[in-house]
C-alpha cells in the first residue's frame, strides 16, 4: 500500500484533523514503541498504521485518569453537563466524517454508520441532562436524635474495553454516563476500529473536556488489558464484547473487587406467532437480522415460527433476502457491507456448512462472496429445516444468516427460546395481549421487543441476563451504574 493510497482514505474526511493514529493520554497525542495495521474489510486495503502504546502507555493513562478524577469529581454537574453538550454538538456537526471512519474501518453501510453516530451522540445528550439529576435521599432511622441520608458519588477511574461492531456508539454509551457521574476514563477500542475512537477524542478535546478525563489507548490487548483490570486506581471495568472475554476480565478484576459492567454476547430468539402479520414480521426480521450484516449482539439468531404462519413467513423473507444487495458501504445502493474480516467469513461459512450437513435447506445465499466482491463478504442467507441443536442455533452467528425453526405451543416455544446460556434480547410478534404478558414474563431476556425489531435508545435500559452480562446502559440506570451509593447517619441532633 503506497502513501498515496493511505492518504486517499484519509481524504474522505472533510476535517482532516479527525484522522488520528496516536493514542490520546493526559491531553497529549502519544506515539507508541510499535504499531499495528488497520484495514478496510470491503477491499482489504491498508487504512493506517496506529501507534501501540503497550503496558507503559496504559499505566500512563491510568495515572492521568486518576489525577484528573480529583478535580473532575468536584466539577459542578452543571459544568460537566455543559462540556458534554458541547461534545455532543461537535459530534453532530461531524456526523459525515465520523460515519466515514466507521464505514472505512468495519464496513457497515454508510447510512447505517450515520445512524450509529447519531445514536451514539444521543447517549451524550441524555447523560448531560441526567448529570444534573444525580441525587441522594433522606430516610427514617430507628435511632432517636439521628438523621440518615444517602449520596451518589462517582465510582472513580473506569477502564473501558469496546468492540468493533459499533466503534463509535459502544464508546459513547459508556463514557457519556461515566463522565456525567464524575468518573474519568481510560478506553481501549478494538484494534480493528481505533480511528473512530481517536476521532471521538479529538472532539472531546475540542469540546474542552479537561486533560486526563478521557484517555484513549490503542495496542495489544494482552499488554493493555491486565493493567486496565488490575491497577489499584481503576475502580470499575466497563466491557462490551464476547462472553468469553467478559468472563476473563471479570476474573482479572476479582482480586481488586472492582465493579464490572459487562455487555456480552447474545443468541436472540425472534418468535412469530400464528396471529402475527407475516409481512410485518418479515420486515422486522430483516431489520433485526441483516443490519450491520448480522454483526450486532441483539441480532435475531433463531427465528421460531408457529406452523400456521411459517410458510407465509418464509415466502415473505425469501423475497426480501433475495433483494438485499451486498457491497461497499460507500455505495449508496448497498444494503449489506462486508464482515469484519476474512476469519469471520470462514467462521460463518462453517456454521452454514454444519447446518447443511445437519439436514437444513439453504433457501438463499449460503456462500462467501469474497472472490466476487473483493472483500470479506458473505451472501445474505436464509436457511430452513435445521434442528435446534446444530451450531447455527447454539452459537452467536454474527453474520447475515437467518434460520427458521418451527414450534407449535407457547410452552414449546418458550422452552426452545430459553434453551441457551445467553439472555440479551428477544423478539415476539403477536397481537394477543394476554399472550404478550405471559410470554414476555417467561422469556429469560434482559430486553424484549414486542412487534418491534430494535430495542436500544438513550432513555431505556440496555443489557442482558444470564451469560449476556451484568449491568445496564442507558436511561437513569446507565448513569447510576457509575456511582457508589453512600450512606451517612448523623447523631446527636436532639
Ligand atoms: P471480543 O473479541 O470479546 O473483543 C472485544 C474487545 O475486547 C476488543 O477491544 C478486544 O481487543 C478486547 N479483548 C479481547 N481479549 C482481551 C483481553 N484478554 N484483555 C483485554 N481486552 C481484550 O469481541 P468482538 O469480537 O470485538 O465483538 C463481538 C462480540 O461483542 C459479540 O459477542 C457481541 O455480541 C458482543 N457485543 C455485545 C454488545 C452488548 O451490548 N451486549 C454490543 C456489541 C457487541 P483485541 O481484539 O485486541 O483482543
Amino acid at each position: 500500500m503506497s502513501v498515496a493510497e493511505l492518504t486517499s482514505a484519509a481524504e474522505r474526511l472533510k476535517d482532516q484533523s479527525l484522522w488520528q493514529t496516536k493514542s490520546y493520554i493526559d491531553g497529549e497525542w502519544v506515539e507508541g514503541s510499535a504499531s499495528f495495521a488497520v484495514t478496510n474489510p470491503a477491499n482489504n486495503a491498508l487504512l493506517a498504521d496506529v501507534a501501540d502504546v503497550g503496558a507503559a502507555g496504559a499505566r500512563q493513562a491510568v495515572a492521568a485518569a486518576s489525577r484528573a478524577f480529583e478535580t473532575w469529581k468536584k466539577t459542578s454537574p452543571f459544568q460537566r453537563a455543559a462540556l458534554l453538550m458541547r461534545w455532543h454538538q461537535l459530534i453532530l456537526e461531524n456526523v459525515d466524517d465520523l460515519a466515514a471512519l466507521i464505514t472505512l474501518e468495519m464496513g457497515k453501510a454508510y447510512r447505517e454508520a450515520q445512524g450509529e453516530v447519531v445514536y451514539g451522540a444521543s447517549f451524550i445528550e441524555w447523560s448531560a441532562e441526567e448529570a444534573k439529576r444525580i441525587h441522594g435521599e433522606t430516610m427514617a432511622t430507628p435511632f432517636p436524635g439521628t438523621r440518615g441520608w444517602t449520596t451518589r458519588q462517582p465510582i472513580g477511574v473506569v477502564a473501558c474495553i469496546t468492540p468493533w461492531n459499533f466503534p463509535n456508539a459502544m464508546i459513547t454509551r459508556k463514557c457519556a454516563p461515566a463522565l456525567a457521574a464524575g468518573c474519568t476514563m481510560v478506553i481501549k477500542p478494538a484494534p480493528e476500529t481505533p480511528l473512530s475512537a481517536l476521532a471521538l477524542a479529538v472532539l472531546a478535546e475540542r469540546a474542552g473536556i479537561p486533560k486526563g478525563v478521557f484517555n484513549v489507548i490503542c495496542g495489544d490487548a494482552e499488554q493493555l488489558g491486565p493493567v486496565m483490570t488490575e491497577a489499584p486506581d481503576v475502580r470499575m471495568i466497563g466491557f462490551t464484547g464476547s462472553t468469553a472475554v467478559g468472563k476473563l476480565l471479570m476474573r482479572q478484576a476479582a482480586d481488586g473487587v472492582k465493579r464490572v459492567a459487562l455487555e456480552l454476547g447474545g443468541n436472540a430468539p425472534f418468535i412469530v406467532m400464528d396471529d402475527a402479520d407475516p409481512e410485518v414480521a418479515a420486515d422486522g426480521i430483516i431489520a433485526s437480522k441483516y443490519r450491520v450484516s448480522g454483526q450486532t449482539c441483539v441480532s435475531a439468531n433463531r427465528i421460531i415460527a408457529q406452523p400456521g404462519i411459517a410458510d407465509a413467513l418464509v415466502a415473505a423473507l425469501q423475497k426480501r433476502v433475495d433483494a438485499l444487495k451486498p457491497g461497499d458501504g460507500f455505495d449508496g445502493s448497498t444494503d449489506i457491507g462486508p464482515l469484519i474480516h476474512h476469519e469471520a467469513v470462514e467462521r460463518v461459512d462453517a456454521l452454514v456448512k454444519d447446518a447443511r450437513d445437519s439436514g437444513a435447506t439453504i433457501l438463499a445465499g449460503g456462500k462467501p462472496l469474497t472472490d466476487e466482491l473483493g472483500g470479506a463478504f458473505y451472501a445474505p442467507t436464509l436457511i430452513e429445516g435445521g434442528n435446534p441443536s446444530m451450531d447455527l442455533a447454539c452459537f452467536e452467528i454474527f453474520g447475515p444468516v437467518a434460520s427458521i425453526y418451527r414450534a407449535e405451543t407457547e410452552d414449546e416455544i418458550i422452552k426452545l427460546a430459553n434453551d441457551t446460556p445467553y439472555g440479551l434480547a428477544a423478539y415476539l410478534y403477536t397481537n394477543d395481549v394476554t399472550r404478550i404478558h405471559r410470554m414476555t414474563e417467561a422469556l429469560e431476556y434482559g430486553m424484549i421487543g414486542v412487534n418491534a425489531p430494535m430495542v436500544g435508545a438513550a432513555s431505556t435500559p440496555f443489557g442482558g441476563v444470564k451469560e449476556s452480562g451484568i449491568g445496564r446502559e442507558g436511561g437513569k440506570w446507565g448513569v447510576e451504574e457509575f456511582t457508589e451509593l453512600r450512606y451517612v447517619l448523623l447523631g446527636g441532633i436532639e
